[in-house]
């Protein structure tokens, strides 16, 4: 009998994925994916530390030792904090640790646009660390200290992690998608941290099946509970002036907003509606070239407004940020969507509370379930 073709890049065998050339199977899953592999005996800097100009939080603390010990005895971690929490902060320790020992660190995240912004962060926390950042359009240099990465580069650097985190689980493309699964794996021949705010069944399930721990902490950073999402009932042509009047209502009291739309479509046409009464507003999406900038000049108090996809679901902290998603009842707004989105509000401790409207004409599942969930993180933070 003929062995089973395995894809030493991915681990597919599924046959329908599977090609031959001259009677040689090949993988076509993961066949965009090629280039350079790193020397996986490089060595990196001593004398490494951590030099945090920042206390934690005493639960922040409590679990970054947690997850330290964890890991000295060889788990792996799944750390589920709220939005707010200060997640970056905890895998600091960890680090450190590995790279004292002068091991291979990385920290890997399925967006680019996330990558970016950690760099300067890490940057930061390790002076002496030669940190860089590998993404698409940014792959030239692919050893230094720390590195940090997209997931669709974790294929250069297999068996390479002593230590991976690995950011945003649920993230898309990262989500459900098999062949950057099997990068991840691959790429760890130590062991990992998971951090998300609202990692699913399946990811619990699954790190507790591979020697793995699940650490909690549900209180954010400066310690204000979580701004609980409101359900306003709209008909569909109230839609619009619903927005517009809330807008009008932020605009007044000068404060930012971020009004989120189900899909790329629909921002366009609800922005072109609010650019008639409103100037200082922008679009942003995924296929926006200028998103960066607008981003950039949002934060900078230059614009009050910005109508977005869920393309700044994440990651994204701005002072006394008022939140409204349009059509929460969309099919696309999940829960966890939701309560990502929910997480952009009172992020700061100079302004740790804002408005969270949910505009839709049922209250969903998804807008029940979230609103729910958030109630009961607010609960149990002072509990753990
Ligand atoms: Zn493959």
């Amino acid at each position: 009998m003929k062995e089973k073709f395995v894809c030493p890049r991915c681990g597919n065998q599924e046959e329908r994925y599977i090609g031959y050339h001259n009677g040689i199977p090949y993988c076509r899953r993961c066949l965009s994916f090629s280039g350079r592999n790193v020397d996986i005996t490089h060595s990196i800097q001593q004398g490494i530390t951590l030099q945090l100009s920042y206390p934690l939080s005493e639960k922040q603390e409590r679990v970054a030792k947690e997850t330290l010990s964890l890991l000295k005895r060889g788990k792996n971690v799944l750390i589920h904090a709220v939005t707010g929490a200060g997640k970056t902060e905890l895998v600091y320790d960890s680090m450190a640790y590995y790279l004292g020992l002068g091991l291979h660190v990385g920290f890997a995240t399925p967006r680019k646009d996330v990558v970016v912004d950690l760099k300067p962060r890490i940057e930061e926390a390790f002076p002496k660390a030669k940190v860089i950042s590998v993404f698409g359009e940014h792959s030239e240099i692919l050893q230094g200290d720390i590195i940090t990465l997209t997931t669709h580069q974790l294929y250069r650097y297999e068996n390479y992690f002593d230590l991976l985190v690995l950011d945003e689980i649920d993230a898309f493309p990262y989500k459900d998608n098999p062949v950057l699964k099997s990068f991840f794996r691959k790429s760890v021949r130590g062991n990992y941290i998971l951090l998300s705010a609202t990692p699913s069944k399946e990811d619990v399930q699954e790190i507790k099946k591979d020697n793995g721990m699940v650490l909690t902490l549900f209180e954010r950073y400066h310690k204000n509970p979580l701004p609980l999402p409101e359900y306003i009932h709209c008909y569909s042509f109230q839609y619009y002036f619903k927005v517009l009047s809330l807008l009008r209502k932020y605009e007044n009291e000068n404060k930012p907003v971020f009004i989120f739309t189900p899909t790329i479509e629909e921002g366009k046409k609800l922005f072109r509606f609010l650019s008639l009464f409103y100037s200082d507003g922008e679009f942003v999406s995924s296929q926006e070239e200028e998103r960066r900038s607008n981003i950039e000049r949002f934060k900078n108090g230059e614009l009050t407004y910005l109508v977005t996809t869920s393309i700044l679901e994440r990651g994204v902290t701005v002072k006394d940020l008022q939140v409204i998603v349009y059509k929460a009842d969309h099919i696309l707004f999940t829960q966890a969507a939701l309560v990502q989105i929910a997480g952009r509000a009172g992020r700061k401790i100079q302004a740790p509370k804002g408005d969270v409207i949910f505009l839709a004409s049922e209250r969903s599942t998804s807008i029940d379930g979230a609103i729910k969930e958030i109630q009961r993180y607010n609960k149990q933070r002072n509990l753990l």
